[in-house]
């Protein structure tokens, strides 16, 4: 079959991958824990359910403008004053189908053929082929101690003649590490002075852990009119609301920028779909308790997670500032994470995901948006199948198994 360079360059989303993987093996009866999942268990919001309804209620479901329509464009130009202090104009704002679209339009619409992108190492899997799918190329900023986030002198030691933009994830998946006000501030200044876009992808700053307040970007930007500032802001209902499969995100940057996104987005895809777009308006404008309980369950889950890894000898943890996600060192035990990945589906049935796909060998990540159960159940169950020291029977869904390896 002939495909393109471009199709063969692009990886499958390892995440989307596992969560197939997990399915067919709860469909064959296997006892699976997912712990490598991407989606809060909390329901959609009524008030997101009660806008969405009312739409298809009325049985009027049409095409919508390529940017959103103007009550979403109201909700997060609200939101945007109310978060993070800025009045954005509706030109200044682009809803698409899920942050990861306007991500994706952001890229279309910045970068010319090997043009490059930094980031910090370990990164949102989906940021380098998402970058080599716009013509680009990735560049990876890995910190030199060992750590989750690099130094800003690091960051910029990475920017060269090609540097177009830089991408921050904070609170970020997969390590939960919050960037310090310093970072962000730094790699603000660095971008103004080397005139770089930067993206702040902020899918997970209201998931923030210990009563800290998320860093807000603008603070440290010197550039105090959207219309001339490269900061572009992205965010989605997906993660704060448990509203994943309604794809609904957005993005916040001058107006230039944004009306050449939404061409872009225009050709592609149209607007979003009109009832999703309807029930972010609802979960935007709507009371906003379904976010703070999300975050009062994934900080106690964080927790509970925590206390069972700190009682596994050789594992390293670092305690995640936000998100749901935590990204242990498992390199003490194996330094392959594809091997030790596959080893713990094939011999206990957790699910992980291997920290090379985010960049970082040796580590695993591990998802705490399930049940307490399940992040009990999955950890022991990992302990069991590392720890020489456990006792070597270990009774699986009514099913003995007798450690036979190590
Ligand atoms: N950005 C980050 C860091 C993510 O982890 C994700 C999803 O996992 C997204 C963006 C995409 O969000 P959406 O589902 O709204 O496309």
């Amino acid at each position: 079959m002939s495909l393109s360079q471009m199709a063969r360059s692009i990886c499958e989303s390892p995440t989307l991958r596992l969560n197939e993987t997990a399915a067919l093996l709860r469909e064959k009866g296997e006892p699976v824990i997912h712990l490598g999942g991407g989606e809060p268990k909390s329901k959609t919001p009524i008030d997101a359910i009660v806008s969405c309804t009312a739409l298809l209620n009325t049985g009027d479901v049409k095409y919508t403008p390529a940017d959103g329509i103007p009550a979403l464009k109201k909700a997060i130009i609200r939101y945007t004053e109310e978060h993070y202090g800025r009045l954005a104009a509706p030109e200044n704002v682009i809803a698409s189908s899920g942050a990861k679209q306007s991500i994706m339009v952001f890229l279309h619409a910045i970068l010319d053929p090997h043009e490059e992108v930094i980031f910090p190492t370990p990164y949102w899997v989906s940021y380098p082929e998402m970058i080599k799918l716009a013509g680009g190329v990735p560049v990876p900023v890995t910190a030199r101690d060992g750590g989750f986030q690099p130094t800003v002198e690091e960051m910029a030691e990475a920017v060269g003649p090609y540097t177009k933009a830089v991408i921050l994830n904070s609170p970020n998946n997969p390590s939960g590490a919050v960037y310090s006000d310093e970072f962000v501030a730094g790699v603000v200044e660095l971008c103004e002075k080397r005139s770089l876009y930067l993206v702040m992808d902020d899918t997970y700053n209201r998931l923030i852990f210990d009563g800290r307040t998320p860093t807000n970007c603008y603070h440290f930007s010197h550039d105090q009119s959207l219309d001339t500032s490269k900061l572009v802001v992205v965010n989605c209902v997906s993660k704060m609301y448990a509203m994943t499969g309604f794809r609904i995100g957005w993005a916040v940057g001058n107006r230039e920028l944004i009306r050449a996104m939404t061409n872009i987005q225009s050709q592609e895809t149209s607007g979003p779909a009109a009832p999703s777009q309807w029930a972010a308006v609802g979960a935007l404008n709507g009371v906003q308790s379904p976010v703070d309980a999300l975050r009062l369950t994934l900080e106690n889950n964080r927790n509970v997670m925590m206390s069972r890894l700190e009682s596994f000898a050789g594992v390293k943890a670092v305690k995640p500032g936000g998100t749901f996600y935590c990204f242990p060192d498992f390199s003490a035990y194996e330094r392959d994470s594809q091997k030790l990945s596959r080893m713990l589906l094939d011999k206990v049935r957790v699910v992980t995901v291997p920290g090379k796909e985010f960049g970082m060998e040796g580590h695993l990540r591990l998802s705490f948006c399930g049940t307490l159960k399940e992040i009990t159940e999955g950890i022991d169950r990992i302990k069991w199948a590392l720890d020489p020291d456990a006792p070597n029977e270990l009774y699986l869904g009514g099913r003995k198994l007798v450690r036979d390896w190590q």
